[in-house]
């Protein structure tokens, strides 16, 4: 039994009607969970947002669903996870707090630390809940499409990912996110897009009004795109790595300032991503897989080219990001 639990609101959800964003998360008690009466009162669906405090289009989409006292299909629960970093000045800015684990790193871990504990007791109450459907909303840290992350791609699947993209990625990665557990009924991880934009907020908003609104959730929408087994491509152990328009001397690896422009487009054979000091691919690696990387990169002259056209995404410009999570995620084109 986890030592963590969840506080639980329910109407009038006074905290939030008429107040600010920001008023808003600072009345949030830690992580808890909001009850939303619905039209049906015998199924439940499931939002989970701010798994990651820097991520913020989810909230923004309660907020304004509580502020427009917005009555759902079916009972509504929406769990908000990493309050307290999202809380931390500058608001919004920190993925966890500082010296914590990655809370969408610590699910189905038997660990005993506040992050594991915490994820622990968002699942069991997932679960308690025996949810029709699960949707955990993220934004990614760079500017991009929106795009959702599936460990399965069953009808349902793919109908609860068409109310927020046309774009879902098949990944068999497992990293200890929630969308890799058994919660009782089909999960989606939706990447309303990036942080700052406000397309994301929008996204995120209309594909809760489908998703909350339909009669039937297993409808589709529209016809979403596959993306199957995409890769990591990873820092190697002790790389650093700096985002610019040359290469920079003391870094093992330099991208391009401006790869976010690949994020779901072509990327074709021979196109330069950046430089590598080595002038060899050691600097990286890709889910352990070297074969599988010489495949798909090369290095000429310092530079990193793409041997065969490729399709990355979830590209970052953030140092940080991509030393501790990943560079982009990439799949054969
Ligand atoms: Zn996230």
């Amino acid at each position: 039994m986890s030592g963590i639990h969840l506080q639980h609101l329910h109407p009038p959800f006074e905290l939030a009607k008429g107040k600010t964003l920001s008023r808003f998360l600072h009345y949030l008690p830690g992580p808890c969970v909001f009850h939303i009466p619905g039209k049906n009162r015998s199924q439940c669906r499931i939002i989970v947002t701010l798994l990651h405090g820097n991520e913020p289009s989810g909230l923004k989409a309660l907020h304004r669903l509580l502020n427009e006292d917005f009555i759902p299909e079916v009972e509504t629960k929406f769990i908000i996870a990493s309050v307290a970093a999202a809380k931390t000045e500058p608001l919004f800015s920190h993925r966890m707090l500082p010296g914590q684990a990655d809370l969408n790193r610590c699910f189905g871990k038997d660990i005993k630390d506040l992050q594991h504990q915490l994820a622990q007791a968002i699942e069991a109450q997932i679960r308690g809940f025996s949810p029709q459907a699960v949707v955990d909303m993220h934004n990614t840290s760079g500017s991009g499409p929106a795009f959702c992350v599936s460990t399965q791609a069953t009808e349902q699947h793919l109908a609860l990912a068409s109310h927020f993209s046309h774009r879902m990625i098949l990944t068999p990665i497992r990293l200890g996110a929630i969308m890799e557990q058994e919660l009782g009924g089909p999960i989606i991880t939706v990447e309303a897009g990036g942080a700052q934009d406000e397309v994301a907020d929008r996204v995120a908003y209309n594909g809760l009004i489908s998703f909350l609104s339909a009669k039937d959730v297993f409808v589709s929408k529209q016809h979403v795109e596959q993306l199957k087994m995409p890769r990591r491509v990873e820092l190697s152990e002790g790389c650093d790595i700096a985002y610019a328009d040359v290469p920079l001397a003391d870094k093992a690896v330099t991208l391009h300032k401006d790869i976010e422009k690949y994020n779901f487009g072509e990327t074709p054979e021979g196109t330069a991503l950046g430089w590598i000091n080595n002038n060899n691919l050691n600097a990286l690696s890709l889910d352990g897989d070297a074969n599988l990387l010489t495949r798909w990169f090369r290095v000429e002259r310092n530079q990193l080219m793409t041997k065969c056209p490729l399709k990355l995404f979830m590209i970052t410009t953030n140092a940080d990001i991509a030393k501790s999570d990943c560079l982009f995620y990439v799949v054969e084109d």
